[in-house]
Protein backbone atom coordinates (compact mmCIF):
# COMPACT_ATOMS: atom_id res chain seq x y z
CA UNK A 1 0.00 0.00 0.00
CA UNK A 2 1.33 3.59 -0.88
CA UNK A 3 1.56 5.68 2.13
CA UNK A 4 -0.22 8.77 2.41
CA UNK A 5 1.59 12.04 2.87
CA UNK A 6 0.58 14.86 4.94
CA UNK A 7 2.57 17.73 3.22
CA UNK A 8 1.43 21.34 3.52
CA UNK A 9 1.89 24.04 0.99
CA UNK A 10 4.90 24.98 2.46
CA UNK A 11 6.45 21.13 2.41
CA UNK A 12 7.06 21.86 5.76
CA UNK A 13 5.41 18.39 7.22
CA UNK A 14 7.28 15.46 6.80
CA UNK A 15 5.95 12.21 5.28
CA UNK A 16 5.36 8.53 7.25
CA UNK A 17 8.91 7.62 6.80
CA UNK A 18 10.64 10.72 8.53
CA UNK A 19 7.81 11.57 10.93
CA UNK A 20 8.17 10.18 14.21
CA UNK A 21 11.29 8.13 15.87
CA UNK A 22 10.68 4.79 18.10
CA UNK A 23 9.18 7.22 21.15
CA UNK A 24 6.41 9.12 18.88
CA UNK A 25 8.78 12.23 18.29
CA UNK A 26 9.94 13.55 15.20
CA UNK A 27 13.70 13.83 15.01
CA UNK A 28 15.73 16.43 15.28
CA UNK A 29 18.89 14.47 15.02
CA UNK A 30 20.34 10.39 15.41
CA UNK A 31 23.27 9.12 15.05
CA UNK A 32 23.99 8.51 11.09
CA UNK A 33 26.39 5.44 11.52
CA UNK A 34 23.88 3.81 13.97
CA UNK A 35 21.47 4.28 11.15
CA UNK A 36 23.94 2.80 8.19
CA UNK A 37 24.68 -0.21 10.66
CA UNK A 38 21.43 -1.20 10.65
CA UNK A 39 21.85 -1.03 14.46
CA UNK A 40 17.65 0.01 15.31
CA UNK A 41 15.38 -0.56 12.92
CA UNK A 42 13.87 3.05 12.86
CA UNK A 43 17.27 4.30 11.97
CA UNK A 44 17.72 2.07 9.49
CA UNK A 45 14.27 3.18 8.23
CA UNK A 46 16.44 6.87 7.22
CA UNK A 47 19.67 5.47 5.96
CA UNK A 48 17.27 4.06 2.92
CA UNK A 49 14.96 7.41 2.90
CA UNK A 50 17.69 10.02 3.17
CA UNK A 51 20.22 10.71 0.24
CA UNK A 52 22.83 13.18 -0.52
CA UNK A 53 22.50 16.79 -2.04
CA UNK A 54 25.97 18.16 -2.18
CA UNK A 55 29.09 18.37 -0.27
CA UNK A 56 28.74 22.03 1.91
CA UNK A 57 31.66 23.87 3.33
CA UNK A 58 31.24 22.39 6.71
CA UNK A 59 29.65 18.77 6.86
CA UNK A 60 26.86 17.73 3.74
CA UNK A 61 23.44 18.78 2.84
CA UNK A 62 20.82 15.44 2.88
CA UNK A 63 17.30 15.14 1.76
CA UNK A 64 14.48 12.43 2.35
CA UNK A 65 12.91 10.93 -0.69
CA UNK A 66 9.51 11.10 -0.14
CA UNK A 67 9.20 14.74 1.05
CA UNK A 68 10.55 17.32 1.72
CA UNK A 69 12.49 17.49 4.38
CA UNK A 70 16.54 18.71 4.44
CA UNK A 71 19.31 17.24 7.18
CA UNK A 72 22.61 18.25 7.94
CA UNK A 73 25.43 15.33 8.15
CA UNK A 74 28.21 17.01 10.65
CA UNK A 75 32.29 16.67 9.24
CA UNK A 76 32.98 13.21 10.82
CA UNK A 77 29.80 12.02 9.39
CA UNK A 78 28.40 11.07 13.29
CA UNK A 79 25.41 12.85 13.18
CA UNK A 80 22.20 13.87 11.06
CA UNK A 81 20.36 16.77 12.25
CA UNK A 82 17.11 17.80 10.44
CA UNK A 83 16.70 21.22 9.38
CA UNK A 84 13.84 22.71 10.90
CA UNK A 85 11.86 25.32 7.90
CA UNK A 86 11.91 27.83 9.82
CA UNK A 87 15.68 27.97 10.06
CA UNK A 88 16.34 26.98 6.32
CA UNK A 89 17.26 30.41 5.25
CA UNK A 90 19.51 30.80 7.58
CA UNK A 91 21.17 27.52 7.20
CA UNK A 92 21.62 28.26 3.23
CA UNK A 93 23.27 31.62 4.34
CA UNK A 94 25.59 29.69 6.67
CA UNK A 95 26.00 27.50 4.30
CA UNK A 96 27.01 29.56 1.47
CA UNK A 97 29.46 31.40 3.50
CA UNK A 98 30.96 31.14 7.49
CA UNK A 99 29.25 34.07 9.56
CA UNK A 100 32.91 35.60 10.31
CA UNK A 101 33.12 38.83 12.54
CA UNK A 102 34.77 42.31 11.98
CA UNK A 103 37.91 42.95 13.97
CA UNK A 104 35.50 45.68 15.44
CA UNK A 105 33.05 43.13 16.42
CA UNK A 106 35.19 40.98 17.45
CA UNK A 107 36.55 43.26 20.36
CA UNK A 108 32.90 44.19 21.46
CA UNK A 109 32.12 40.49 21.72
CA UNK A 110 35.62 39.53 23.93
CA UNK A 111 34.64 42.83 26.00
CA UNK A 112 31.71 41.18 27.04
CA UNK A 113 33.92 38.22 28.22
CA UNK A 114 32.19 35.06 26.71
CA UNK A 115 32.05 31.46 28.48
CA UNK A 116 33.01 27.95 27.53
CA UNK A 117 29.71 25.78 26.93
CA UNK A 118 31.79 22.97 25.62
CA UNK A 119 34.46 22.33 23.20
CA UNK A 120 34.95 24.68 20.38
CA UNK A 121 31.83 26.92 21.26
CA UNK A 122 31.87 30.03 23.48
CA UNK A 123 28.84 31.79 24.38
CA UNK A 124 27.68 35.75 25.18
CA UNK A 125 24.91 37.64 25.85
CA UNK A 126 24.78 41.19 24.42
CA UNK A 127 22.16 43.39 23.66
CA UNK A 128 22.50 43.45 19.40
CA UNK A 129 20.91 45.97 16.88
CA UNK A 130 20.65 43.90 13.26
CA UNK A 131 19.45 47.74 11.96
CA UNK A 132 19.91 51.20 12.51
CA UNK A 133 15.98 51.49 12.45
CA UNK A 134 15.00 48.76 14.53
CA UNK A 135 14.94 48.22 18.58
CA UNK A 136 18.70 45.99 20.10
CA UNK A 137 17.70 43.00 20.41
CA UNK A 138 18.67 40.63 23.52
CA UNK A 139 20.86 38.20 21.93
CA UNK A 140 23.08 35.16 22.75
CA UNK A 141 26.13 35.27 20.72
CA UNK A 142 27.36 31.40 20.32
CA UNK A 143 30.96 31.42 18.69
CA UNK A 144 31.20 27.87 17.46
CA UNK A 145 32.06 26.60 13.76
CA UNK A 146 29.29 24.00 14.03
CA UNK A 147 26.03 25.05 13.47
CA UNK A 148 23.71 22.61 16.00
CA UNK A 149 21.85 25.77 17.28
CA UNK A 150 20.38 26.13 13.80
CA UNK A 151 18.41 22.46 14.24
CA UNK A 152 16.32 23.40 17.43
CA UNK A 153 13.43 24.12 16.20
CA UNK A 154 12.47 26.19 18.71
CA UNK A 155 15.33 28.88 18.68
CA UNK A 156 15.28 31.77 16.68
CA UNK A 157 18.46 32.20 14.78
CA UNK A 158 20.46 35.01 12.92
CA UNK A 159 24.01 35.16 11.63
CA UNK A 160 27.18 37.32 12.87
CA UNK A 161 27.10 38.88 9.70
CA UNK A 162 23.52 40.26 10.26
CA UNK A 163 24.72 42.24 13.20
CA UNK A 164 25.04 45.94 13.09
CA UNK A 165 25.61 47.19 16.60
CA UNK A 166 26.84 45.13 19.87
CA UNK A 167 26.62 46.22 22.95
CA UNK A 168 26.36 45.18 26.63
CA UNK A 169 23.17 44.11 28.31
CA UNK A 170 21.39 44.63 31.55
CA UNK A 171 20.19 41.21 31.04
CA UNK A 172 23.34 39.72 31.56
CA UNK A 173 24.42 37.64 34.89
CA UNK A 174 28.02 38.84 35.46
CA UNK A 175 30.99 36.38 34.11
CA UNK A 176 31.60 34.75 37.55
CA UNK A 177 27.70 33.02 37.78
CA UNK A 178 27.95 32.56 34.04
CA UNK A 179 31.33 30.60 34.25
CA UNK A 180 29.64 29.09 37.14
CA UNK A 181 26.16 28.17 35.16
CA UNK A 182 28.26 26.81 32.44
CA UNK A 183 29.97 23.86 34.78
CA UNK A 184 26.89 22.66 36.75
CA UNK A 185 26.94 18.98 36.65
CA UNK A 186 23.72 16.93 35.23
CA UNK A 187 21.80 14.85 37.74
CA UNK A 188 19.81 12.17 36.67
CA UNK A 189 16.50 11.92 39.08
CA UNK A 190 15.11 8.20 39.90
CA UNK A 191 11.62 8.08 38.27
CA UNK A 192 11.93 11.50 36.11
CA UNK A 193 12.05 10.82 32.42
CA UNK A 194 14.56 14.18 32.62
CA UNK A 195 18.16 14.45 33.44
CA UNK A 196 18.42 18.01 35.16
CA UNK A 197 21.03 20.47 36.07
CA UNK A 198 21.88 21.63 39.48
CA UNK A 199 20.88 25.06 39.93
CA UNK A 200 22.82 28.12 41.07
CA UNK A 201 22.48 30.09 43.80
CA UNK A 202 22.49 33.53 43.26
CA UNK A 203 21.50 36.50 45.53
CA UNK A 204 19.53 40.07 44.76
CA UNK A 205 21.38 43.50 46.16
CA UNK A 206 18.02 43.82 48.23
CA UNK A 207 18.98 40.05 49.90
CA UNK A 208 16.75 37.88 47.84
CA UNK A 209 17.73 34.64 46.69
CA UNK A 210 17.24 32.76 43.33
CA UNK A 211 17.90 29.75 42.04
CA UNK A 212 18.91 29.43 38.23
CA UNK A 213 19.51 26.58 35.97
CA UNK A 214 22.70 25.42 34.45
CA UNK A 215 23.75 26.86 31.01
CA UNK A 216 21.77 30.12 32.14
CA UNK A 217 23.01 33.44 31.56
CA UNK A 218 20.79 36.06 31.68
CA UNK A 219 18.47 36.87 34.50
CA UNK A 220 14.92 38.82 34.98
CA UNK A 221 12.60 39.11 37.79
CA UNK A 222 10.66 42.02 38.51
CA UNK A 223 12.85 44.98 38.14
CA UNK A 224 16.16 43.10 39.37
CA UNK A 225 18.15 42.44 35.99
CA UNK A 226 20.97 39.98 35.45
CA UNK A 227 23.65 42.74 36.22
CA UNK A 228 22.59 43.42 39.72
CA UNK A 229 23.05 39.71 40.95
CA UNK A 230 26.23 38.07 42.65
CA UNK A 231 27.12 35.27 44.49
CA UNK A 232 25.73 34.48 48.55
CA UNK A 233 28.16 36.05 50.70
CA UNK A 234 29.01 34.12 54.06
CA UNK A 235 26.96 36.04 56.35
CA UNK A 236 23.04 35.07 54.97
CA UNK A 237 21.14 38.63 54.62
CA UNK A 238 17.97 38.49 56.81
CA UNK A 239 15.85 38.61 53.84
CA UNK A 240 17.15 35.08 52.74
CA UNK A 241 16.30 33.41 56.00
CA UNK A 242 12.53 34.96 55.81
CA UNK A 243 12.18 33.88 51.85
CA UNK A 244 12.71 30.27 50.20
CA UNK A 245 14.91 31.00 47.14
CA UNK A 246 12.85 32.01 44.06
CA UNK A 247 13.55 29.70 41.17
CA UNK A 248 13.62 31.42 38.23
CA UNK A 249 13.75 30.40 34.24
CA UNK A 250 14.62 33.42 31.73
CA UNK A 251 12.22 33.02 29.09
CA UNK A 252 13.52 31.51 25.54
CA UNK A 253 11.35 33.17 23.09
CA UNK A 254 12.91 36.88 24.32
CA UNK A 255 16.65 35.30 23.24
CA UNK A 256 18.07 35.48 19.67
CA UNK A 257 20.87 33.35 18.73
CA UNK A 258 23.86 35.06 16.30
CA UNK A 259 25.75 32.19 15.08
CA UNK A 260 28.84 33.74 14.58
CA UNK A 261 32.37 31.96 13.72
CA UNK A 262 34.78 31.11 16.52
ZN1 LIG B 1 10.32 12.39 4.41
Amino acid sequence: MKPAYHMNEAGSERCPYCETNYSGYRTSGFNWQSALKVEFPDLARYATALYKVEDLRLGSLWACRHCDYRFWLDSRENMMKAVPPKNRDVFTRWCSQPPVLSREQRAAIEALRPVDRHEGCREVPASVRFSPLLDPCLAIIRLEREPDVLFSSDEHVRLATDICAIEPTAYALPYDIRLATSKVRFIERPGSDYVESEQTKVQSPMGYMFLIDGFESCFAFGAIRGADMKFPGARRPLLSRLNRPTRVEFPGYLKTWVLAEP
